[in-house]
């Protein structure tokens, strides 16, 4: 039930999920005069530790569901595994943007890839896995690959890298024989991705497109504006997200992966039906963050094209940082050290348990200049224990 009329400021907005993008759009939601009301079981769920209100169940709870809808104005999500179930639920009652339809294309690799090709948007050549007879069918041309669980993978997660039918077979095995999907292992220039959020009305914005780092299938440096990237690239990048997002009938904040491959082809690798980390910079290098912008699709306040004012750079910090060289118990890295250097913006989530590929921050460098900011983010990094880039 979709109400049409603008939701204020002293409204509550609920988000689902609890994680650091949660925690983002808190913040976003508090500063312009929101309550808000964050669902996750974690009693120390990065977002709950902020929020007026936080409910503390499953994301299936029929009880947590009610005491949502009771509290909450509109509802979104930070993350994109909650059962579309669970937003369908909460529809009935309240706005909900992005829909749970909109929602399970995302959570699913095969039917987001039909989504793209149907939107005639390139993606990687694939096969969907789901029976012995699928996998021996696979096509010799996708060796060497990646099979990738359908469903529920991130930062390089439920992948793994095949050479051979052989090690096909055997890592298709390892996964449980899930549904997969096997993509051509593409020779990759390097990534971008593209975030775009769209309003009830069908009004679309998007951020300029940015160039992002991976190391071990996490997401280690973002840039923008993209270096290195043509006009007329980002512009067909910015023009697919667009067309993605409308064809979905998307209300929400939505962010797009392209790979740019060694011939300089575009194609899409996969959606996030939220805020992005490659869209965190947005907080401190444009006009209205990714996190603003997801208020105003939620709430019916308008859309703006939303402006870079500083080059900028963004580092993830992982929980590899609290354990440097030779160190097995956690040690705080030196962010006073980081702080002295002008235009860096530190972000935490107030994680306290530092783990190995965990994200337990990131850190904005703004400069009068991209080289200006690339070589204050290089000098952090320096200080941090990150690997040049
Ligand atoms: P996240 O959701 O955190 O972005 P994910 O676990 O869903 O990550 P993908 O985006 O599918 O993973 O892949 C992670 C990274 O692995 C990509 O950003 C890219 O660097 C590399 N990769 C994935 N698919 C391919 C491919 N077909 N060819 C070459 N490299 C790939
Ligand atoms: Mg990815």
């Amino acid at each position: 039930m979709m109400s049409q009329g603008v939701i204020l400021p002293g409204a509550t907005l609920g988000v689902m999920g609890g994680g650091q993008l949660g925690r983002m759009f808190v913040h976003a939601a508090q500063s312009m005069g929101y309550a808000t009301a964050v669902l996750d079981a974690d009693p120390t769920s990065p977002a709950g530790l902020v929020s007026h209100t936080h409910i503390q169940t499953a994301y299936l709870d029929a009880d947590g569901l009610a005491r949502m809808s009771a509290v909450a104005a509109a509802v979104t999500t930070e993350f994109e595994n909650v059962p579309a179930e669970a937003l369908d639920t909460l529809a009935a009652t309240r706005p909900v943007a992005p829909s749970g339809a909109a929602v399970s294309v995302c959570q699913d690799r095969a039917r987001e890839k039909a989504h793209f090709t149907g939107c005639g948007v390139p993606c990687a050549p694939h096969a969907v896995i789901d029976s012995p007879e699928q996998l021996a069918a696979v096509p010799d041309s996708l060796l060497p690959g990646i099979l990738k669980t359908a469903r529920m993978g991130y930062d390089g997660k439920g992948q793994v890298r095949v050479k051979t039918r052989d090690e096909l077979n055997a890592a298709w095995a390892d996964l449980k024989q899930v549904t997969c999907v096997l993509e051509k292992m593409l020779p990759l220039a390097f990534e971008v991705s593209v975030i775009v959020a769209r309003g009830r009305d069908g009004t679309v914005v998007n951020f300029p497109v940015q160039r992002n780092l991976h190391r071990d299938g996490i997401l280690a440096v973002t840039t923008a504006p993209a270096p290195g990237v043509a006009p007329e690239l980002a512009a067909q990048a910015v023009a697919n997200a667009r067309q993605i997002a409308a064809s979905l009938n998307y209300v929400g904040v939505l962010c797009i992966e392209f790979f740019v491959l060694a011939d300089g082809t575009l194609v899409a690798n996969e959606m996030a039906p939220r805020p992005h980390n490659s869209g965190h910079h947005t907080i401190d290098a444009c006009d209205v963050s990714q996190f603003e912008m997801q208020v105003r699709c939620m709430t019916g306040l308008p859309l703006v094209e939303p402006v870079l004012h500083s080059p900028c750079l963004m580092l993830n910090l992982l929980g590899d940082l609290w354990f440097p060289a030779g160190s097995t118990t956690q040690v705080e890295p030196d962010w006073a050290g980081v702080l002295t250097l002008s235009g860096t913006h530190l972000h935490l989530y107030g994680k306290t348990d530092a783990r190995k590929g965990r994200k337990m921050g990131h850190l904005t460098v703004t400069g009068a200049t991209p080289e200006a900011a690339r070589d204050v983010a290089l000098k952090a990094a320096a200080l941090l224990g990150i690997e040049a880039f």
